[in-house]
């Protein structure tokens, strides 16, 4: 049953028929994306990708010669690329980031709110109140709201697409990371409370949920091999994953191919199976 108020409001994010644009190497041209987190690994390959399908990209991460060297390769590329330093905890960094982007671009059709930290490496139980509340900060409360903020622009444009960089610790805590793990769980959970209240409104959120993948945030999972080993069993994959395939899925959740999917996380793990 159809529960998102107008079908033809909804076909029109990203220009109607997934077919019409026969997954065109440019199917985000003339669209403006913003992406947190977006000077390396992920976040980096996903502005990437992103500019590559021809949107303008707005990129964001705490420190400015992280963001100086990312828009230089973004630029050396041929793209369209700016950015700004952004601490996504910090509501006034979150607000000047928007009001950047909006004032570069002159909007914003795509959020891809990438952003997380993990401070706490052990027992769960050992992680106090201040973990809890970092972690729940910066990786949950955060991406609502900069999901809140963006709203109201891309309703202007008609519609846009937003995807949460989740994790499949979400559907499955990983061992010493149990805060990190229920924060990504959480937002599973914003993905799918959102949805019927932005689908009204042309905008599609969806999340993905990549499983080890080869950055720095994740090293000390990959680095040394017996632990690597380790970790890819305990998830059930049979290798590390690449900044790019994670990158290619937010790509086509963003873009027209995607137009009749919403609400859902895109589990890319290279075959971890993990569901909660
Ligand atoms: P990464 O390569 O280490 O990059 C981390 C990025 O986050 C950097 O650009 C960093 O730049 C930025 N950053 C860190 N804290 C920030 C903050 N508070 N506000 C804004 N930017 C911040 O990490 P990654 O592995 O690509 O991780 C990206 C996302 O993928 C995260 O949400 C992570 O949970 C998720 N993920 C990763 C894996 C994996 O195996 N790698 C698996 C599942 C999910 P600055 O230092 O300049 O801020």
């Amino acid at each position: 049953m159809w529960r998102g108020g107008s079908p033809g409001r909804f076909r029109a994010v990203f220009g109607g028929s997934p077919l019409s644009s026969g997954g065109s190497p440019r199917a985000l041209e003339g669209k403006v994306a913003l992406v947190t987190a977006g000077t390396d690994g992920i976040g980096l390959a996903v502005a990437e990708a992103l500019g590559v399908a021809g949107a303008q990209v707005f990129l964001s991460s705490r420190h400015a010669h992280n963001v100086q060297r990312a828009l230089e390769r973004l630029r050396g590329r041929g793209l369209k690329a700016s950015g700004v330093t952004c601490h996504v905890g910090v509501a006034e960094e979150r607000e000047r980031m928007v009001q950047q982007a909006l004032d570069t671009f002159g909007a914003i059709d795509i959020l891809v709110s990438n952003a997380a930290v993990n401070p706490h490496l052990g027992p769960a139980l050992d992680a106090d109140e201040r973990v809890w509340d970092k972690v729940f900060q910066v990786n949950v409360t955060a991406a609502a709201m900069l999901v809140r903020l963006v709203v109201p622009h891309m309703e202007r444009r008609g519609g846009g697409a937003i995807v949460l960089m989740s994790s499949i610790a979400g559907y499955q805590p990983m061992a010493g990371l149990g805060p990190y793990s229920v924060s990504k769980t959480a937002l599973l959970g914003l993905v799918a409370a959102l949805s019927p209240e932005l689908l009204p409104r042309g905008i599609r959120i969806n999340g993905v949920a990549p499983g080890l993948v080869q950055t720095r945030f994740s090293s000390a999972l990959w680095q040394d091999e017996a632990v690597q080993e380790k970790a890819l069993g305990a998830l059930g994959a049979l290798r590390l994953g690449q900044p790019q395939e994670v990158a290619a899925a937010v790509l086509f959740l963003v873009s027209p191919q995607a137009s009749f999917i919403a609400g859902q996380t895109l589990l890319v793990a290279g075959g971890g199976g993990a569901r909660l």
